[in-house]
């Protein structure tokens, strides 16, 4: 890692994983639509599969839960499609891709089986993450308070509601003890190193969703700034995210980039069926700002992208890529050197996607 010219930080990759129906897609959806309301100036920057909450949106929305004077991360950057599987094949050299993750249960539900394979997935790649126990809103007798956060909210409810939620809650962190993993209601939480946080939120009423970006961001900040430190002009390295069809433009490459820069007419590597393909970018592509999507052209074309960013990628020769293989630029390294770089990761990929 280097801090030379284009020093600085990045913004960190949150992933939401868990069991299928517990909210992770309507939680995504509500930080998204809480963001979109905030009233900040550039809320939220739609990418390609991601989404970039900036620091001064997370702080309107969380409150005096964030002061942006407490932070240096630009903010956060969440991958858009939810689900273990795509972040179990989601790799940057050899770890997970997010780099911090959201495992959403239903409080109702509890631990189901997509659950534990999520908290597998998570051990496995020594990944950090919290735990966001979802739909406080259908504890019985909840008296919704849309948007504010929990403590404030739990203070609105009944003895009795307060107490239905709180046996709930207490039995999703005996199943994370269950699981060798310590946790206590967050805001009880010293060290999020050795503690899981949890989170009661409600993707409906979005309470709770203000000290969910306050956890992330005060956990990112405090334990990954360091990993967060790159060289944003440096060689691009990304991940594959989709391999898709785009008229127009053919086979394009959707990539969450999370170290370095990628550039117009840059060499790229990528991972392949067989052998590395080599081939230079011929666009970059963004999705189309909101307000011009009348024009019926869904991209537009930057000149260059700065980690962490999902960006689509239009190149000749992209027909044999495989999602999940790693990209780099090649830029003012020899070529020989990143082919054999993406070969070793691929590799790596294949032999743990064969132990599953
Ligand atoms: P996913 O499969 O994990 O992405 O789950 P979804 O986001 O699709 O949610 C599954 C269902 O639960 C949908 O009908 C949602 O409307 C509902 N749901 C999600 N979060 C909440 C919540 O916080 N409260 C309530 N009442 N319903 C929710």
């Amino acid at each position: 890692t280097t801090t030379d010219a284009g020093g600085g930080l990045r913004t960190p990759i949150v992933a939401v994983l868990g069991h299928v129906d517990h909210g992770k897609t309507s939680l995504l959806d509500k930080v998204r639509g809480s963001a979109v309301t905030s009233g900040e100036a550039g809320a939220i920057t739609q990418h390609i599969g991601a989404t970039a909450v900036p620091l001064a949106t997370i702080s309107d929305i969380a409150g005096r839960l964030v002061d942006p004077d407490d932070f240096d991360l630009p903010g956060l950057l969440f991958i858009d499609t939810p689900g273990h599987h795509s972040f179990s094949t989601l790799r940057s050299r050899g770890g997970a891709l997010a780099d911090i993750a959201v495992l959403v249960v239903d409080v109702n539900d509890g631990f189901q089986p997509q659950t534990l394979e999520a908290i597998d997935i998570l051990k496995r790649t020594q990944t950090p993450f919290i735990v966001a126990a979802n739909k406080v809103d259908t504890t019985p007798g909840w008296n919704p308070q849309p948007d504010t956060p929990i403590q404030q909210s739990l203070e609105a409810q009944s003895d009795r509601a307060e107490q239905t939620l709180n046996e709930k809650l207490y039995e999703i962190i005996g199943e994370l003890s269950d699981n060798d993993f310590s946790a206590d209601m967050y805001w009880r939480v010293q060290n999020f190193r050795g503690n899981i946080g949890v989170v009661p939120v409600s993707a409906e009423t979005g309470e709770g969703v203000p000290d969910l970006l306050a956890v992330l961001m005060g956990l990112s900040q405090r334990y990954m700034k360091e990993e967060m430190s790159i060289d944003t002009t440096g060689p691009g390295a990304g991940t594959v995210l989709e391999v898709k069809e785009e008229r127009g433009f053919g086979t394009t490459l959707d990539v969450v980039l999370y170290d370095g820069s990628i550039r117009t007419d840059d060499t790229v590597v990528v991972g392949a069926k067989n052998d590395p393909i080599v081939t230079e970018v011929r666009a970059l592509l963004q999705p189309q700002p909101l307000a011009e999507i009348r024009t019926e052209k869904r991209f537009e074309k930057v000149d260059e992208v700065s980690a962490a960013a999902g960006v689509k990628i239009a190149a000749p020769d992209l027909d044999d890529a495989l999602a999940g293989a790693p990209v780099r630029v090649v830029r003012d390294r020899s070529e020989a050197e990143v082919i054999e770089e993406v070969r070793e990761e691929l590799a790596e990929i294949e032999v743990d996607t064969a132990e599953n």
